[in-house]
């Protein structure tokens, strides 16, 4: 009685190519049109006068609402407890 049970191999083949070059540091921005280095609170290039490539805006504009609307729920959950204690 010979059972063939299906063979695993588990090869697993590592790419030598797989390594991608780091990004460079965002610390040092340069102009997309000119190429002429930026400030870090830089807006403007003084080359070319072209705007900053990735003007961005707070990508998480709404978490300090959120806490805020949050404090404000509880706040007003203990002043309804306090009258209701009161009341
Ligand atoms: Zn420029």
């Amino acid at each position: 009685m010979t059972a063939t049970g299906p063979a695993t191999t588990g090869e697993v083949r590592a790419d030598p190519q797989a390594a991608t070059p780091s990004a460079p540091a965002d610390s040092r921005a340069s102009c997309t049109h000119c190429g002429a280095a930026l400030a870090d609170d830089q807006e403007w290039c003084l080359e070319c006068g072209a705007a900053r490539a990735a003007i961005r805006g707070a990508p998480h504009w709404w978490i300090p609402l959120a806490i805020i609307g949050v404090l404000m729920l509880l706040v007003l959950a203990g002043v309804a407890v306090a009258l209701a204690g009161l009341a």
